[in-house]
């Protein structure tokens, strides 16, 4: 049986072609980008190479706005950090309740120590930013408000340029998380009011231990890790050549192949969701029905565990995720999940399945032959499955 694999925002295959352009930079091209010689000038043409790449995924107006990082964690952590540093009269930070951990577990730390203000953003229930009390936490007081495009568990789309001019119109930075955005939906940073991208390899099919962190030309900047000239002063640390080299190669690829994310990927995402929606009672879609990533399909199961049904589902040699994270032994929902103020009987039963250009018509409709029977069998088990035969109580359907 052929493993299918739906749980690409979690971590994607490398791609052959970032492989193989990897493979010298291990043996025949060891050398230090910092040295004079010869081994040396070979590798900084190779990251000069690698920064043109992800200039031009990121619309970028300069190739030295790359500075690159050990990751995604590393990039969202430098931009909030810097910001903070840079701006010693304002000590405000503006982020949404379902950023990744990598900015709302920094965001909190900073508060618990009281370095920062931070204006936590609610969400609807489609996971839609609350823009009034968006507009209302920003004053001369933010450093930076720091708000992801788009979001890991559901999808959901935000509207970053607009949210980076309200910031700037108040002298704050705007930062965006852009981990699961970049390859996903076309990014244009040239002319826009956005100071700081994170992106991280792994999510676009490069290693892992790699990423990079776009500031804007002209935008207040601190480093967060210091020691030699690397990345002109931004970010010390000998560079990892092989990571940068694949990181480059996987930026493009993916200008060379969004038209397919925006295609292809989102058909099979679509056909997925739709049959599941048809064929599952009692289920609705998670997230922004309007603005979605292509590749990202976030359904709440009423009556049954994400748990269980993840555990059925690799059973059946499929891979995906659900909404939950296991806090101190018991299963919570997820900190995203719970923002959206979801039906409660859904809450616990969300499952993630994330697609990529990896994937084919056979996997989704795997899905969809196991998946039904795989409900039904957990519903009869569970103390609600007479409830649910019935129909929910309270089940409103939150996708149309
Ligand atoms: C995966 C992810 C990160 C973290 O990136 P790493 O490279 O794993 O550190 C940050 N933000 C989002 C939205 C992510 O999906």
């Amino acid at each position: 049986m052929k493993a299918v694999y739906l749980d690409n925002n979690a971590t994607t295959r490398v791609d052959t072609a970032v492989v193989e352009a990897m493979l010298p930079f291990f043996t025949e091209q060891f050398g230090n980008a910092s040295s004079i010689h010869a081994f040396g000038s070979s590798v900084s043409g190779a990251l000069k190479s690698a920064r043109k790449q992800l200039q031009e995924l990121l619309g970028a107006a300069h190739d030295h706005e790359i500075i690159y990082t050990s990751g995604g964690t590393e990039s969202d952590n430098t931009a909030i950090l810097s910001a903070l540093e840079a701006q010693p009269g304002r000590d405000e930070i503006v982020i949404s309740r379902v950023e990744h951990p990598a900015v709302l577990f920094l965001c909190q730390h900073l508060e618990k120590t009281g370095r920062a203000k931070v204006h936590y953003i609610g969400v609807d229930s489609f996971g839609r930013l609350d823009l009034d009390a968006y507009r209302a936490a920003l004053s001369d007081k933010v450093a930076v408000a720091s708000i992801m495009w788009a979001n890991n568990e559901t999808g959901t789309i935000f509207p970053v340029e607009g949210l980076a001019d309200l910031a700037k119109g108040v002298g704050a930075l705007f930062h965006t998380d852009a981990v699961q955005a970049v390859g996903k939906v076309p990014v244009s940073l040239k002319d826009s009011s956005i100071d700081m991208l994170s992106l991280s390899g792994h999510k676009l099919h490069a290693p892992k231990g790699i990423g990079a962190l776009y500031v804007k030309r002209g935008a207040r900047f601190k480093p967060a890790v210091r020691g030699g000239h690397q990345e002109r002063g931004r970010r010390a640390g000998t560079e990892n050549v092989p990571g940068i080299v694949g990181l480059g190669k996987a930026a493009e690829l993916a200008v060379s192949r969004l038209a397919e994310e925006q295609g292809r990927v989102r058909e099979l995402r679509d056909r997925l969701e739709k049959a599941i929606v048809q064929r599952v009672p009692n289920c609705f879609v998670n997230g922004d029905p309007h603005d979605r990533l292509p590749n990202t399909c976030n359904v709440a199961f009423e009556f049954v565990e994400g748990e269980a049904i993840l555990l059925h589902l690799n059973r059946a040699g499929i891979a995906a995720s659900s909404g939950s994270a296991c806090a101190a032994g018991s299963m919570e929902p997820s900190h995203v999940l719970r923002a959206m103020d979801l039906n409660p009987n859904a809450l616990h039963g969300a499952v993630r399945f994330s697609l990529s250009r990896d994937n084919s018509v056979e996997d989704v409709d795997r899905v969809i032959e196991v998946l039904p029977s795989i409900i039904d069998k957990l519903r009869a088990l569970s103390p609600f499955g007479a409830d649910a035969d019935k129909g929910a109580p309270e089940f409103k359907p939150q996708y149309a």
